[in-house]
C-alpha cells in the first residue's frame, strides 16, 4: 500500500508566557521552567483578584444591608431601587434559601432580603454555625 504523505505545514508553536517560538518536542507549550512558572503565578493571581473583588462586593452588600435595618428591628421594608441606589450589588450574595411559599430569600452573610412586588424586606437571621 501506498502513503502518499503530505509534508506538514510548519507550524509554529508559540510560548504560552512570552509568545516565543518554541524549539523542541512538539508539545512544549513554554520555552523553559521560568516562562512555565510565570504563567502560572499570573494565573494564581487573577483568581487570588478575582475571589478578593468579590469578597469585597460581599461585604460592602453586608454592610449596606446592615446599615439599612434600624438597629433593634428585626425587619425593614424599602423601595428595592433604594437599595440599589446605595450601590447594592444584586448580583452576589452567598446563599439563598426559600420561605414557605417558595420565594427566594438571599443572604449576604446573616443579613437577607426578599423582594415583594417593587419593594424588598430587609432582615437579620442569626447564624448558627455548625462547628
Ligand atoms: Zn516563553
Amino acid at each position: 500500500m501506498l502513503f502518499h504523505l503530505k509534508p506538514k505545514a510548519m507550524e509554529q508553536k508559540l510560548c504560552f508566557d512570552c509568545g516565543a517560538v518554541i524549539k523542541g518536542r512538539r508539545d512544549k507549550k513554554f520555552c523553559d521552567d521560568f516562562c512555565r512558572n510565570a504563567h502560572y503565578n499570573k494565573q494564581h493571581c487573577d483568581e487570588v483578584l478575582l475571589i478578593r473583588n468579590i469578597h469585597n462586593i460581599l461585604r460592602k452588600n453586608r454592610r449596606i444591608l446592615e446599615s439599612l435595618l434600624p438597629q433593634r428591628q428585626q425587619k425593614t421594608r424599602l423601595l428595592l431601587q433604594k437599595l440599589i441606589d446605595t450601590g447594592f450589588s444584586i448580583k452576589y450574595h452567598t446563599h439563598i434559601e426559600l420561605n414557605r411559599l417558595g420565594s427566594p430569600r438571599y443572604f449576604c452573610y446573616e443579613y437577607g432580603y426578599q423582594k415583594v412586588g417593587e419593594e424588598v424586606i430587609i432582615f437579620k437571621k442569626e447564624e448558627k454555625l455548625a462547628a
